[in-house]
């Protein structure tokens, strides 16, 4: 888990590019007066989203959970998760439409469509959609599973963005759809695994957190050996790549649930082999080999560690390279980064 840092510039983008738009068809619903389905509960519903869409669509993650409280207690049934087979209610379709099917799905996901209808409107909007949500926020990492990268392309001929996973799920809570701080760019397989989990409950409960409001200390990576003669054989410096299979990664964790939902405790057993790279590191790089780093001048403590370990180490530029996190972790608990510290402050 890594943390997306606020931003109130693409919030205020995306705000801009949203808000009247779903004001517009609020309004078009309310003034219909055909549409039978639109009853009293509904219309007072929609005034109410209506009166406060900027608020809706900009709060951020603590704000989110005191919204979904208010609706919860005010339109419960626009606020909860339906069983499968389940009918809804009008009002909710309604909002689910105008949020879902024609709010997120139509304006971030499908604004193409438009463009080839009209051709001023392109001009008017290729400013702003999914793409450059994901631009504005600068993550180059899926920040649920730090493995992929969720790069994009977009070009005449070909398109690919990273999916924006709605944290508090579209179909429990559809007004938060298109909310900023609840789409979050992810990779596909993240954003298949959370599907509809109830995650305002998880949150509440303390067992979940929202991905902008992530410490650094919440979630550690760590190594253990199943084979107990590894670990003794380890200060005899005998380990080999062969021994990759006797070690098992940990991920010590604040919140249970960020681990159940994308299983990573499980689908980091797959970089076992990043950690014993670490481990030889630790065991076979000289000391005086990191100490002439040093005295020539290489750079910071820093510079050198992306220069050893090909990654990022501030906690701010995790999210620029895949594994960041683990490789940081481990890093730390071999000691290597004191030693590199130590040697810094030698000179
Ligand atoms: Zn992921």
């Amino acid at each position: 888990m890594i943390r997306i840092k606020s931003n109130n510039l693409a919030c205020d983008e995306h705000l801009k590019f949203l808000k009247q738009k779903i004001e517009d068809r609020i309004k078009k619903i309310l003034e219909d007066k055909k549409d039978i389905l639109v009853n009293d509960e509904t219309k007072a519903c929609l005034i109410c989203i209506k009166n406060n869409l900027e608020i809706i669509l900009k709060a951020n993650p603590d704000e989110l959970k005191k919204i979904i409280k208010y609706f919860q207690i005010k339109y419960p049934c626009i606020a909860k998760k339906y069983e499968k087979n389940e009918s809804k209610p009008p009002i909710y379709q309604i909002v689910y439409n105008i949020f879902v099917e024609n709010g997120y799905d139509d304006y971030l996901s499908k604004v193409e469509i438009e463009i080839q209808k009209n051709k001023q409107k392109f001009k008017e909007e290729k400013e702003y959609h999914a793409y450059k949500l994901v631009e504005n926020l600068g993550i180059k990492t899926c920040p649920y599973c730090n493995r992929s990268y969720i790069s994009f392309v977009k070009n005449d001929d070909k398109k690919t963005r990273p999916q924006l996973d709605h944290f508090y799920p579209k179909a429990i809570y559809p007004f938060l759809a298109c909310s900023f701080y609840n789409l979050i760019p992810s990779c596909s397989a993240c954003n298949h695994m959370k599907s509809d989990d109830d995650s305002y409950n998880d949150e509440k409960d303390g067992n979940l957190v929202h991905p902008y409001n992530i410490k650094d200390s919440d979630f550690t990576f760590s190594y253990t050996f199943d084979n107990l003669d590894i670990l003794k054989s380890i200060d005899k410096e005998n380990i080999r790549f062969k021994d990759e299979e006797k070690i098992k990664i940990t991920l010590d964790r604040k919140y249970e649930k960020n681990n159940d939902y994308f299983q990573l405790e499980t689908i980091y057993q797959n970089h076992r082999d990043i950690v014993i790279e670490l481990i030889l590191k630790e065991i076979n790089y000289p000391k005086s080999y990191i100490d002439e780093l040093v005295k020539n001048g290489f750079g910071t403590e820093e510079e050198i560690y992306r220069f050893i370990f090909s990654n990022y180490l501030k906690t701010d530029d995790l999210h620029k390279r895949p594994l960041s996190k683990l490789t940081r972790d481990i890093v730390e608990e071999l000691g290597i980064l004191e030693k590199i510290k130590l040697l810094i402050k030698e000179k």
